[in-house]
Order: C-alpha cells, then structure tokens, then sequence
C-alpha cells in the first residue's frame, strides 16, 4: 500500500475539499495514480490514498515559520479514483491522435488559453487574421459568445460588422466602437461631459501615486501569509496647481528587510489625511493601503483617510469615455499613454534599464535584489526607481492630456 502525494504550489484554505480542488490538479493526479498503479501491478503493490499537497493561505507566519501550518493536505483518493476511467480513455485517444496522418480537426476557442496558454497557439490560430480577428474584441466580451461566433464562421472584425448589422452577433456600444475604429480611419472618440465628471473630481495639490508589490510563496516576516501582496516601493508625484510645477517623492526597501512598517509611514509623511491622490487602476492601491491599515492600528485613520481621497485616472478611458484607435479594446496605463502622447522619450517604457520595463520586472527582481553584489545591487535599485517614477509622470501627463483634450 502506498501514498501518492501531488505537490503544487498554489494556496488553499483549510476545510478546503477534493470539489475545491482545480480540474487540472484532478487529471494530472489521476495520471500519475494511473502510472504508478500500473507500474506497482507486477509487484503486487497499489496506491492506497491520493493526496494534494499545497500553501495554506490562511497561514499567517509569527515568529519562526511553523511548516506544519504553513503547508496542508487534500484528501482526493475518491475523485481520482474516480477518473480512473477518464484517463485510460484520454491515453488511448492521445495515442490514436498520435498515430494520424493528418491534424486532429478541432476548433480553436477560450479554452486555448485555459487552464495555460496552450504552446500550440501561434499554429491553430494562423487562419485567423492577425490583426482585428474576433478574439480581439476588448471590453470583457463573453469568451461563449466570441467561440459561437468563431464556429458560425465569423473571424475577421469586417465579418463581425456584418454579423452584427445583420442581428447575428450582439455587441455593446464600447465594442461596436474598437471595431469601426480599428476598420476606419476615425477622429478620437471624445465624450466631454464623461471626462469632465471625472476631472471635477480632481482637487489640488494632487498626489499621483503608484506601488510596485511582490509575492512570496513561503512567509518571509511576521504577519505575512503565501503569497501575500508585499508593497516594496511607491513613487508620488505631487502638482500643487493645475498645470504647474511638479515635485517627486519615493520610497524603495532596502536589504531584504520587511518594507511595511517604514513605507507606510513615509506614505502618511508624504500624502496629508485629506489630500486628493490619484491612482491608475485605483483599486489595486486601495487594496494595499487597507492591508496596511489593518496591519498597523496607529496609522489606520490616515492610511484610510488616503483611500477614501483617492479618484481613478483609469475612469476616462475604462468607461469609455476616450477612445482612438491605438487602444485596441484596452485602457490600461501602457496601452492608453502611447496612445495620448505617441512618440515623446521621456515617456517610453523602452527606454528605461531593461532590467525593470514592466511591473512584473519589478515583482521578479526587487526580492533578490539584497542578494547581489553591491554594483548590481544599486543598478537593480536605479531601474526599479525609474520605472515606478515613469509610471507616475505618466500619470501626471495623461491628466494634463484630458484637460487639454476638453477646452479643445
Ligand atoms: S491551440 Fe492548443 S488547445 Fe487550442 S486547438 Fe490548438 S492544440 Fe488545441
């Protein structure tokens, strides 16, 4: 009798049960019971209890880490078993796939992208037209929805427009417009009276904030848990009038210690309890800011004074309410600050150290930045530096865009 324990990565929470188990867990633990069974038959051995091992996300770490609480086991012997038919049906399929001579005829779909990128994505989807195709559709469109229209033969935006015209295809106004102006040569969408509800919101001094997070799978201080949102680092751009001069603040940890404490600190130095801040995609700061608030009591009041101050520069474009063509269905701060000021260095992602280019640079390198040798190390620090401080001037331009863009 034997144990088959499946280890992953992912999190749980405790009470958690083989139903709360993902379907891709389930298959990849019901193969590997299906090849052990079948390599322990001859020596009359058999899987006795099938289990998963992953992070409990519940755990909160105090003091030395406590493994036994940090990780935890599910009990999935039952549905495996279970699927044991499933597999032998899948092997014998694959098998059969293997041997044809020609492709396997199936068509492409969400699922492509699901549970992972499927690798064979580039080659399934080479008919589709590379640019403007169905899949393409931004503004949440429901990916049923885009697979029906696939199947009835409906691929490239231009079929879409048809399709829609002639009732076979429902769209909202958002999407109807990314496809008219991706197939026409049209002046920016400008909805005034949206932009200026968002602009009346905006109180100066303004604070633009922006914070870069990691995560870590194992606790690395008190009052963390797995994978945890960790805020490392914040850059403040701070415009005291419209139009006029601004200032930068920032805060970067230092040495693989715990950042919290000192960041959110420096956060109530920099920004006052009633200041109005602005954030791009607020919701992911508010976020942080709560968890900070939660974490010390003393500085609660301030912290979600901060948030409750905060207005969303992603409103504009999220509604809608600004739209041109080079935002392809997207308003992200990426997609959307080319788009308003194309071609201006200082705001070029590129341009900066390649080490950090992106956010997901600056989670990856930020936690093993204390490990290097000290040039590299301040190198590291430099490019996370100019990368979050970029994120904020970013900020500060698209607004001066938006005022600019209704006076006109
Ligand atoms: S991309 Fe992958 S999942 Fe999609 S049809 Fe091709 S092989 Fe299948």
């Amino acid at each position: 009798m034997n144990n088959l324990i499946e280890v992953k990565s992912s999190s749980s929470s405790p009470g958690d049960t083989a139903k709360d188990v993902k379907d891709v867990f389930l298959y990849d633990m019901s193969f590997q019971t299906y090849i052990l069974t079948n390599s322990l038959k001859n020596r009359d051995m058999s899987i006795k209890s099938v289990k998963l091992m992953c992070l409990n996300r519940n755990y909160v770490r105090q003091g030395k880490l406590d493994i036994k609480e940090l990780f935890m086991f599910i009990d999935c012997t039952e549905k495996v078993f279970e699927m044991k038919e499933d597999v032998s049906k899948n092997i014998e399929d694959f098998k059969a796939f293997m041997t044809q001579e020609s492709e396997p005829v199936v068509d492409i779909g969400d699922r492509c992208g699901k549970p992972y990128e499927c690798g064979y994505k580039n080659w399934c989807f080479r008919g589709l037209p590379e640019k403007n195709n169905i899949f393409q559709i931004g503004w949440k469109i429901r990916a049923k929805k885009v697979d029906k229209a696939y199947k009835d033969g409906i691929h490239s935006f231009h079929e879409v427009l048809i399709a829609y015209n002639d009732g076979k295809i429902k769209l909202n106004e958002k999407q109807l417009r990314q496809i008219n102006f991706a197939l026409n040569d049209m002046e920016p969408h400008i909805d005034k009276a949206g932009i200026n509800e968002f602009l009346s919101l905006v109180r100066y001094p303004l604070y633009f904030l922006d914070f870069e997070t990691f995560q870590s799978a194992i606790p690395l201080w008190d009052n963390t848990s797995p994978y945890k949102q960790i805020t490392f680092q914040y850059s403040l751009h701070i415009q005291k009038k419209r139009g006029g001069e601004v200032t930068h603040k920032e805060f970067l940890g230092r040495d693989g210690l715990d950042p919290r404490r000192e960041l959110a600190e420096r956060l109530c130095a920099d920004i006052p309890a009633d200041a109005c801040v602005i954030s791009y995609n607020m919701s992911f700061e508010k976020t942080r800011i709560r968890q900070m608030s939660e974490l010390f009591s003393d500085l609660s009041n301030h912290l979600m004074s901060i948030n409750a101050n905060m207005i969303d520069l992603m409103d504009p474009f999220s509604s809608g309410a600004y739209y041109t063509r080079e935002l392809g269905g997207g308003y992200s701060i990426k997609k959307v600050l080319p788009a308003l000021l194309p071609g201006d260095p200082e705001l070029d992602y590129k341009s900066l150290d390649e080490r950090v280019q992106h956010g997901g640079n600056a989670m990856d390198i930020y936690p093993t930045m204390h490990l290097q040798p000290p040039e590299e190390a301040e190198a590291i620090r430099k490019a996370l530096l100019a990368y979050c401080r970029l994120d904020t001037l970013a900020m500060v331009k698209i607004l001066e865009k938006l005022h600019e863009i209704v006076l006109v």
